[in-house]
């Protein structure tokens, strides 16, 4: 055995990226970055998987250990495995560190406050599991990072922590669904010099968006970087080329938020300084300065990389203090790869006739057609390919019709490639500067094939590589854009209604659930009244069971959030369950009875309410599951926002950057006086469904007045406008939960204009509803771009 093998602690210069086994991935790759490339990395040290092994046996806690695993039965059951897990984090945070191990790692510390310069620094303290970071094992956030630490006993204490965030139920539950041996776990603490950020950020070395492997995207927001996780603000986005290092997109978002460190060690959220508000987070220098280390690490490690960097406030020096291999695009383009390689005959024998940038992705063959002038457009068939100069608003129609576009000039943000990628044809643009323009290579007539995902045009047609996608063939014989998502300024969600689904459907490009409804968890898992639970003196099962099923879908969807409506049971609803006749009164018209917040606070609910909020903390505090939310249904005045929310706070829920309290807004009270309802809640979810009915007075239960009952109705689409002007003034988010946009996909289009931040729709719509959001997104852009105005010129003012 080295004594590297041996040693409790080594320098990150020490180390290189085939340390896994001594140091987990993320302190090997910290160290590779350190000690074999010229990439800014904070400086620093790893204590070693030996030392933690040491730790384990000189404490005796690995039989301990290995008997509370061995313990656990039913690892789905969330109690059990919890109860398993903490019993495991206690022994290892109240162990006592053998004395030298505690020594190696308080001479390190002073070393480091040595090199650098300073007494006790601030370090940084990340948690770096040997079964972390690996490709197709990405176990990533579910270890603890400590940050803006000082002082040896408390580095030292906090490398116990980490130890101890091993055993997260989280991290102990995936390791068991991957059968991943505990034996073969340890974990190393990485102890690092703090970066006080003033931006931050994450960026791929593919776009991962689309798997477009020439590009390199980088986010980033003012702040800490958590605020890009938690989804708190939309962080400035960058697509840079890698061949060119060029940026070739941007968008810029206004901020109005960012999360800083405190010197005290915890964390504040500021508002961002009005003159920072819409500036770019990133100068350009700083992008590209940013895509040349993306670069570098990719080509070091050999495959597409996921990293995240920080923007020092005192320095202004970028460093990068995350590198890990990308997990989903780096398999899911190996195996097109594998695939395509199946046809590199017929591709190998097939002439490139042109080749540009690949501005709309998919492929397409037809028959060329040369146009000049729009004055010639109507000559132009459905199905043929379009080559030209360059397009304009005004050879729309013709762009319609085509099976794919080929430019001569233009770069990824000219007409042709927006107006493209929003109809999801196949377009390069840019021959010309690939040294051979479109209409001097091709000519009317001629057949071709369009790759436009690798920016190349075939002569004739190749038919294995249009074989390969055939299930993307439009109805027309088009064949259209692969099956990814461009990314979204305007958040799409989806409703879940059955917990049961949760695994399927997690599966979705949805950012989160927008609207969970307790009543199913009730109606699958409960079945009796939490009333008469009590009475019968087991309030406890109502919280278990309510737990388990939330910690279902959140577990499912995790890391993305998710937000649980409470419950909104009407008293015909909730009389069906086991015991509930007793505790509910007939009610002429329960849709406007006892439902909704103004059970919560009743003396004859209040009880059972607080058996909700139980089942919440529970999912947060002890299943570790902090991506949970929660949403108010059916408040009727700003009173009952006001005893609701302080129950809610009263039972130690407290609102925070990462546990957001919701409302419905489904009445008109809540539209009308949204002004005073804000300061209750984080934001608003629009239930369009009772919205609409008690707008339009049209229960939404009666056939009689279905046709009457319309979303779209103007009265309806004036409450939502007024009520996201009104929510945004204070900061507040506004969401759509109700039907509207899942039934109408135009209703979406509306909503964006309007300045939505989330359209929650149901499963079966949220593939396509993703679709359009980028697709309207880009028309509002187009349409400034090319001075049109919005297209919509309804007045919805209502003053
Ligand atoms: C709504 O009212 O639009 C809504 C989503 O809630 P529910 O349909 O459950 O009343
Ligand atoms: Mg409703």
């Amino acid at each position: 055995m080295s004594s590297r093998d041996t040693a409790n602690v080594l320098w990150f210069d020490e180390l290189h990226r085939e340390d896994v086994n001594l140091v987990g991935g993320k302190s090997s790759s910290l160290g590779e970055m350190t000690s074999s490339m010229d990439v800014p990395v904070p400086f620093g040290f790893a204590t070693t998987a030996h030392a933690y092994r040491y730790f384990m046996d000189a404490t005796g806690l690995n039989d301990k250990v290995n008997a509370l695993l061995q313990g656990i039965k039913d690892y789905e059951n969330s109690d059990e495995l919890h109860s398993a897990c903490e019993q495991i984090r206690n022994l290892i945070v109240n162990a006592e560190m053998p004395a030298d191990l505690a020594d190696n790692i308080k001479q390190a510390y002073a070393d480091l406050a040595k090199k650098v310069g300073q007494d006790d620094p601030f370090v940084a303290i990340r948690s770096s599991a040997t079964a972390e970071d690996l490709p197709n094992a990405s176990f990533a956030g579910q270890q603890e990072s400590y940050l803006n630490i000082k002082g040896a006993d408390d580095v030292v204490n906090r490398v116990q922590e980490c130890y101890s965030s091993l055993f997260t139920d989280r991290a102990t539950y995936y390791r068991h669904k991957q059968n991943f041996p505990y034996e073969k776990v340890a974990l190393s603490a990485a102890v690092q010099m703090m970066v006080f950020s003033k931006a931050s950020g994450i960026m791929f070395s593919v776009n991962v968006a689309n798997g477009d492997d020439s590009k390199i995207v980088i986010d980033g927001i003012y702040g800490l970087g958590e605020y890009i996780v938690l989804g708190k603000v939309t962080p400035d986005h960058f697509v840079v080329d890698k061949d060119s290092l060029k940026i070739v997109e941007k968008n810029i978002i206004k901020q109005p938020v960012q999360l800083m460190r405190v010197a005290d060690g915890g964390t504040v959220e500021q508002v961002v300084p009005d003159d920072l508000q819409g500036k770019q987070v990133l100068t350009d220098e700083q992008v590209i300065e940013l895509a040349g280390y993306a670069k570098k690490i990719e080509a070091h490690y050999g495959c597409y990389m996921d990293m995240e960097y920080a923007l020092d406030v005192n320095t202004n020096r970028l460093w990068i203090v995350q590198a890990r291999p990308e997990t989903v695009w780096s398999q899911r383009n190996k195996d097109k790869k594998k695939s395509d390689d199946g046809h590199v005959v017929a591709e190998a024998d097939a002439e490139v006739a042109v080749r540009g940038l690949p501005a709309s992705p998919g492929l397409s063959s037809g028959v060329v057609h040369v146009i000049d002038s729009p004055k010639d457009i109507d000559q132009f068939k459905q199905g043929e390919v379009l080559v030209t100069l360059m397009t304009s608003p005004d050879w729309v129609p013709a762009m319609k019709k085509a099976a794919a576009i080929v430019t001569n000039n233009g770069g990824m943000t000219c007409h042709a490639a927006i107006v493209s990628r929003e109809m999801q044809i196949p377009c390069i643009v840019g021959t010309k500067s690939r040294n051979l323009a479109a209409t001097d290579a091709l000519k009317t007539g001629d057949v071709v094939t369009v790759d436009a995902k690798n920016g190349i045009v075939y002569r004739g047609k190749v038919a294995s590589l249009l074989d390969k996608d055939k299930p993307a063939a439009g109805a027309a014989g088009q064949v259209v854009a692969a099956e990814t998502f461009a990314p979204t300024a305007t958040g799409v969600m989806m409703n879940l209604g059955d917990p049961e689904l949760a695994d399927k459907y997690s599966s979705l490009p949805a950012d989160g659930i927008g609207l969970m409804r307790e009543e199913f968890l009730w109606t699958t898992y409960i079945h009796e009244h939490p009333l008469y639970l009590i009475e019968q003196g087991h309030p406890e099962k109502v919280v278990n069971m309510l737990a388990n099923g939330i910690a279902k879908v959140t577990r499912a969807m995790a890391p993305r959030p998710v937000v649980l409506r409470l419950s909104d049971f009407k008293s015909s609803e909730y009389r069906k369950l086991k015991g509930g006749d007793k505790y509910e009164p007939h009610e002429p018209a329960d849709l406007l009875g006892w439902r909704g917040a103004s059970r919560y606070y009743d003396p004859k609910y209040i009880n059972a309410f607080k058996l909700e909020l139980a089942a919440v903390k529970k999912v947060r505090n002890e299943f570790g599951l902090k991506n949970l939310n929660i949403m108010i249904p059916f408040v009727r005045t700003v009173d009952e926002a006001e005893k609701v929310t302080s129950i809610i706070r009263g039972e130690g829920l407290i609102r925070s950057a990462d546990f957001k309290v919701y409302m419905m807004a489904e009445i008109p009270s809540n539209i009308i006086l949204a002004d005073k309802f804000n300061q209750f809640v984080d934001g608003y979810s629009i239930g369009s469904n009772d919205l609409a009915m008690l707008i339009l007075g049209c229960d939404r239960n009666n056939d009689t007045v279905a046709s009457l009952f319309d979303e779209r109705n103007l009265a309806v689409k004036r409450a939502i406008r007024h009520l996201i002007a009104a929510a945004h003034k204070d900061g507040k988010t506004v969401s759509i939960c109700g039907q509207a946009p899942s039934e109408y996909p135009e209703f979406t289009n509306f909503l964006i204009q309007s300045g939505i931040d989330y359209v929650s729709v149901n499963p079966d719509m949220v593939k396509e509803t993703k679709r359009n959001v980028a697709h309207f997104e880009q028309r509002i852009i187009l349409d400034k771009m090319t001075g049109r105005g919005l297209q919509d010129p309804t007045d919805y003012s209502w003053e």
